[in-house]
């Protein structure tokens, strides 16, 4: 079986489209995981819940998910996250919001435990440094996690109680050693590269397979300024950050 990770879409649809492009072109999968953050900040968030929904998927909740139905609050948002997360509530009809408000915490898929930040804590934890991966390989009873929420691809291996952090390479090959994934950002990348980062795992070779696929990204930044977005997560997208 071979499984898409995508995480943190947040309504880009024209990234969601070309990654959905590139697993038919690379022979497809059975199933979607989607580790949340499907809307927020981009032009398009309830097309990209109706894409998603039109697949075989699993979807677990993102802090932007949660925070554009009202259901967390958005006091520790940045201006232009805030913004964007209010006219994305604007933009959502209420199967969108039923959709998003039904959305579990975190899910089990065999060895893998499916978070949108953490398996400590999943609405919120950033896990960017070897000591805030090494406190939360403690709190999930699967091999390995899969996270999202940083935008930032890496890999955290647990040895002998030490963890290290290592870059996602186009293939990883898993084996022992427990391992928290994350597989960047489908609509926003922030690591410098611009173009939709996602995975492929298949179940079978034991593999990950970490793609980057390049879309128009300049139409999207007109389309969010023709919509009244903040011009400055137009121009991120730009730059990867
Ligand atoms: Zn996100």
């Amino acid at each position: 079986m071979r499984y898409a990770i995508l995480a943190d879409i947040h309504g880009n649809l024209a990234a969601f489209e070309a990654v959905l492009r590139d697993i038919d072109d690379k022979g497809g999968v059975d199933e979607l995981w989607c580790l949340g953050d499907v809307v927020g900040y981009g032009p398009d968030p309830a097309e990209c819940i109706a894409l998603l929904r039109r697949h075989t998927h699993i979807c677990v909740a993102g802090n932007h998910d949660w925070a554009a139905i009202g259901k967390i609050d958005i006091c520790d948002f940045n201006p232009h996250a805030a913004e964007a997360c209010r006219w994305t509530g604007g933009r959502l009809a209420p199967g969108d919001i039923e959709y998003l408000e039904g959305l579990p915490l975190r899910l089990e898929r065999g060895d893998f435990t499916i978070v949108h930040g953490s398996p400590r804590e999943p609405i919120w934890e950033y896990v960017m440094s070897v000591h805030e991966a090494e406190a939360n390989f403690g709190c999930y009873d699967t091999k390995h996690c899969l996270i999202g929420h940083s935008h930032v691809p890496a890999v955290f291996e647990l040895s002998d109680n030490n963890c290290l952090i290592e870059e996602l390479k186009p293939l990883l090959k898993l084996g022992e050693r427990r391992l928290i994934v994350n597989c960047g950002s489908v609509g926003q990348p922030r690591d410098g590269d611009p173009r939709a980062a996602y995975a492929i795992y298949d179940a079978g070779e034991q593999v990950i397979y970490h793609s980057r696929v390049g879309y128009d990204v300049e139409r999207v930044q007109q389309r969010m300024v023709s919509l009244g977005l903040p011009r400055f997560l137009a121009e991120r997208l730009g730059h990867g950050w």
